[in-house]
């Protein structure tokens, strides 16, 4: 039985495609088959990873009931990963959800016919905590939080930890944060220094050793529809998103 995982942050921009494919890409390097399912209408994860966020099947179909997850599965241009890709009408799906019967259970269902077939699940979210995040997260066994080090870090990480607790009560009680994770950390600021200590005075146990450094490459991977360790395999963001990949494995 595999283990799902979520990346999960209301704020934008904060690493959380970044860090779904970059981390999935590492563990399928290490031989487990993977998925990623994009579930933010914004197709991020989807076109990094070269794909047209227009064609075939997306996760918006499997929502709305049109096909399986299985049916919308695709292999990617990297060994042991496989992506369900979004597309931009899951836009709608923050209006149809809530008017949806068992909607919060929508993606648990869904997981259902591909869990059995993959050692690691990652779910890529939308920037909110609307219902497609709770659904996301109903579905999950753990959530991986890229914090951002810059000055507003800590700002919403409250309420997303509200979440995850009436998700865990109510819905999903195998839920577990895995870790929190600072990403786009520049080691020559006094500023990203003072975040970062503040987040792990805040959150001892939470936070990642790993710290993913601002690197251009990561920027740069997805506009060749490639993980970063595909794309320059020996850069920082690589070497950081392997040791990050070990951790998340170890934490379990
Ligand atoms: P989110 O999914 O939370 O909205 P993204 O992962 O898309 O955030 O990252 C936002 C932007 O920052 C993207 O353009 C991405 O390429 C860039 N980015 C993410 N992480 C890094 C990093 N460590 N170094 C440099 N750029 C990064
Ligand atoms: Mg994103």
């Amino acid at each position: 039985m595999g283990i799902v995982h979520a990346i999960a942050n209301q704020k934008g921009g904060v690493g959380k495609t970044t860090t779904t494919v970059n981390v999935s890409a590492c563990v399928a390097e290490a031989g487990y088959s993977t998925l990623i399912v994009d579930l933010d209408a914004q197709c991020n994860a989807t076109v990094g990873l070269g794909f047209d966020k227009t064609v075939g099947p997306s996760i918006y179909d499997v929502i709305s009931g049109r096909c399986e997850m299985t049916d919308a599965v695709v292999a990617t241009a990297v060994d042991n990963l496989s992506l369900v890709p979004s597309s931009p009408d899951l836009a709608g799906a923050s209006v149809e959800l809530p008017r949806m019967e068992g909607s919060e259970a929508v993606i648990r269902n869904a997981l259902a016919s591909v869990r059995e077939k993959f050692d690691y699940t990652f779910l890529d979210c939308p920037p909110s905590l609307g219902p497609l995040t709770v659904a996301t997260l109903a579905a999950a066994d753990r959530v991986i939080v890229p914090v951002q080090t810059e000055y507003f870090a800590l700002e919403g990480l409250a309420g997303l930890l509200d979440t995850v607790a009436l998700i865990q009560r109510e819905m999903n009680p195998n839920l577990r944060i895995s870790g929190m994770l600072l990403t786009m950390h520049d080691g020559r600021t006094r500023l990203a220094e003072d975040v970062e200590r503040e987040v792990r005075e805040h959150f001892p146990e939470l936070v990642f050793d790993t710290v993913i450094p601002r690197n251009v490459r990561l920027a740069e991977a997805p506009s060749f529809g490639l993980p970063v360790i595909h794309y320059d395999p020996h850069c920082a963001g690589s070497d950081a998103y392997f040791a990050l990949a070990k951790e998340v494995a170890a934490r379990g």
